[in-house]
This record gives structure tokens, sequence and C-alpha cells, in this order.
């Protein structure tokens, strides 16, 4: 890895990125790991490139942990005692908080004052321990929610959970004290000024990346062979997280129409189901098998466990088409990584999926959750050639536009503009 330790006068020379309920070295795709642990540590890795020392703080879940852990030259992992040496539930987290914020502290008093220039928060629970860090340090805090309580709750799958009052009331906290808060785009903005009364000059957006080298177009045959799967299958796909939030259900019921309307495809259908429970679907981990196989679909569907960024692309090389049907999606980096390996996605409207996937060029954004409008959707991009094959060629391109350098890049100017903003606000009070 190329490092540059050419830094602009406005750069911070270390962050301390916070990440309290999920490490950026947990697989993702099951439990609290997902989308967030990407971007943590993508950008962590392109901000270490840029010659931004960066040093992720995360509470340690096993005593085997080491109390530091080098993520990539210029990147460190510090596993904080806060608690059981066990995973907690985001529930049990809050409980935590005190702890947990008492060990970032200390690990800070170890060095000489002003070690680090700027503290990034990541999700509400970092961004309760980011505020008083900031105080103490006098430095700012740059806050990303990753989703937000409101937005959840407003689009809550049938029968689920909605979330906690608790954290309604930290979020609102933290946008209140954040120097900067950073969305992934312009309709998280909108909901953060709207739901939260966040100040619009403190939100910032910031397109989440792709990692366009590992997540390529390649042979969809070798993909298929080295997934197991028959080479003239028809296979639609999805992988992350599996919670109803998610709803892998409508891929599954979507599927059920399409061999119900069309018995031959019988022989050729596969859902492949890459990743593992999560949420509330922790619940009910057999949950999504056990529909499938009511829906007598139970032999078309194949389940596999979270995969590694590398295994991840044969299942998106080998899908006709990613399904991401989700209630709610900040933005949705599945849909982006399938894209970049050259298959069209027929994702949920909602969120920031209309952004990650071009509706008409690189795939369907469908308006609802009804399994027929899945069905059809589904059928029009994975059973007619010519629009498969056009929206393929969308699929890269529109994918090409994002990258985690862009982000990082961006990302960097939302951090001048905190400090530049915090400097101010001191200034004030000193006048
Ligand atoms: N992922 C993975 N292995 C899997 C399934 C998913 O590594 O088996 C990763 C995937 O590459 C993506 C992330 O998990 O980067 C999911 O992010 P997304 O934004 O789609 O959803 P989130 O988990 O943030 O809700």
């Amino acid at each position: 890895m190329t490092i540059s330790w050419y830094r602009p006068a406005t750069q911070p020379r270390r962050v301390a990125v916070l990440s309290v309920h999920t490490s950026p070295l947990e697989q993702p795709g099951t439990g609290d790991a997902g989308g967030m642990n990407v971007y943590v540590s993508q950008t962590a890795v392109e901000m270490a490139r840029r010659g931004v020392a960066v040093e992720v703080f995360t509470r340690a879940t096993s005593s085997d942990q080491p109390p530091v852990v080098e993520l990539a030259p210029g990147v460190l992992v510090r596993h904080v005692p806060a608690g059981p040496f066990e995973p907690l539930s985001r529930d049990e987290l809050p409980a935590q908080l005190c702890a947990f914020t008492s060990g970032v502290l200390r690990a800070e008093a170890f060095h000489e004052p002003g070690y680090y220039d700027l503290i990034h928060s990541h999700y509400w629970l970092s961004g309760q321990v980011g505020w008083l860090a900031r105080d103490r340090w006098g430095v700012p805090l740059v806050h990303t929610a990753h989703t937000l309580a409101k937005v959840k709750n407003a689009a809550l799958a049938d029968g689920d959970t909605p979330e906690p009052r608790t954290r309604v009331i930290g979020e609102e906290q933290v946008v209140a004290e954040a120097d900067r808060l950073v969305v992934n785009t312009a309709v998280e903005a909108h909901q953060l000024i709207g739901l939260y009364g966040a100040d619009p000059g403190a939100v910032r957006t910031v397109s989440p990346g792709v990692d366009l080298q590992r997540f390529r177009p390649g042979s969809q045959a070798a993909a298929r062979a080295a997934l197991g799967l028959p080479r003239d299958a028809v296979v639609l796909a999805f992988a992350g997280r599996i919670q109803p939030l998610k709803a892998p259900d409508v891929l599954l019921r979507a599927a059920a129409e399409l061999v119900a309307d069309d018995p031959t495809l019988r022989e050729r259908l596969v859902v492949l189901v890459a990743g593992g429970p999560s949420g509330t679907g922790l619940e009910q981990p057999q949950a999504l098998r056990e529909l499938a196989d009511s829906l007598g679909i139970g032999e078309l569907t194949r389940f596999v466990p979270p995969q590694s960024g590398e295994n991840l692309v044969h299942v998106y090389r080998a899908a006709d088409v990613v399904a991401v049907p989700s209630y709610n999606e900040s933005f949705g980096l599945v849909a982006l990584e399938a894209q970049a390996c050259g298959t069209p996605v027929v994702a949920a409207e909602v969120g920031g999926l209309p952004v990650a996937v071009r509706h008409g060029v690189s795939g369907l954004l469908v308006p609802s959750h009804r399994a027929g409008d899945w069905a059809t959707a589904l059928r029009s991009v994975a059973l007619d050639a010519a629009t498969h094959a056009e929206f393929a060629r969308g699929a890269v391109r529109h994918a090409s536009r994002f990258s985690w350098a862009r982000t990082t890049d961006t990302l960097l100017e939302a951090y001048s503009e905190a400090t530049a903003a915090f400097r101010d606000a001191a200034l004030e009070v000193a006048v």
C-alpha cells in the first residue's frame, strides 16, 4: 500500500473513530456487522493512505482480543473493555457507555495533549461517547448515524419491533451536539433536518463507495462453478443481514410466484441467500428456511453463511439479479457491489436505494413490497436477455461513479469544515 505523508494544513493528523457496538475487524453480513463495518474500515484505510492516522475504538467482546490490532498501515483498532467479554445486544449497550467512554479517555491520557485532532463517531451509541470526548479534548465531533430510529419506525415490516424511545432521545442529543453530521444521501439529509431538527448548515452529504478493485465483472460460469450452481440456472440472489427490515422474504415470495406462473422454471431457478441472522431476525433464525419450505421452494433456495468480500464476488457474479427488498436502507452497499460486478439490481424504492440503483439503467426500483410487483420486476430483468445485457452494462457504469477514495476525499472536506466551525465557536466563546 502506498502512503502519502503529504497532508494539507487543514487535514487532521490523527482521527479517533468511535465504533462502539461493532468492530471493523468483524465479518459483515450477520449480527451487528454490516455496511457500517465496511464503511469504517474502507474509509480508515483510505485516510491512512492520505497520511491521516486512524484509531478505531470498539468494545472488546472477548478476552482473547489484543488491546490493539493493526488493521492496515496507519490504522489501529483499539479494543476497549466495557462490560462482559461477550457480545451484548444493542439494548444492553447503553448501560456500558460510561465504561466505554472511560476507556477511551484513559487511552488518550497516555499520550501528549492534543493527540487526536478530530473524533468521528458512527451510530448513535458512539455519538454519545464522542460528545463527551469532544468536550474533554477540545476537538470537533463529526457524526454519522448510519440509520435513524424515527425513519426505521416509520417503515417497519409487519410485526417487527420498533426502535426504543431511548434511542430516539440519544440520537436527538447527538444531532444537537455534533459539529458536522455526515449523511449518505440528500434524502437522509432531509430526514435529519425534518425529523431531528438538525442545523442544515451542519449536514454534509457524502456518498458511500465501493471497492472497485475487488468488485469487478467476471465470468458467471466460473462463479457458478465456485458455488456449485448449475451453469444454465436462473439465479436470484440476496446478500446481507437476515432480518425483517431487509425483507429477504419478499424475494422468496416473488420467486414462488415466478414458479407458479411458469412451472418449467422450477428446473432452473435458484434463490441464493448469503448472510446470517441479525436484529429481530435472531429471534427466529430458521424463519426464512421455514418460509421457503412453506412456499414450496425449499429445494430451490440455497442458504450460504456470511461470505468474505472475496467470496461475495462469486455470489454477485453468479446471480442474474441481486435483490435488495429492504423496508429501509440508508444507502445499500450490497446494491453498489453487485452492480460493480456487472449484475443488475432490483431494489425497493426506499431511502438511499434510488441513489445506489439507477432505475431503468442499472436495474429497477420497485415502489412496493408486494410479491406480485417483485415477481414482475425480477422476471423482466432476469428472463429478458436484452434487458439483462443492457442493465448489466448500465450497472458497471453506474457503480464506477462511486469509490471509497472519493468518499474519503469528501469526508476529509467535512472534517476541515468541522474543524473551522469548531474553532469559530471556540473564538465566539472566548470573545
Ligand atoms: N456482506 C458481506 N458478506 C455477506 C453479506 C454481506 O461481507 O455474506 C457485506 C457486504 O459486502 C456489504 C455489507 O455487508 O458491504 C452490507 O452493507 P449494506 O449497506 O448493504 O447493508 P447494512 O448491513 O449496512 O444494513
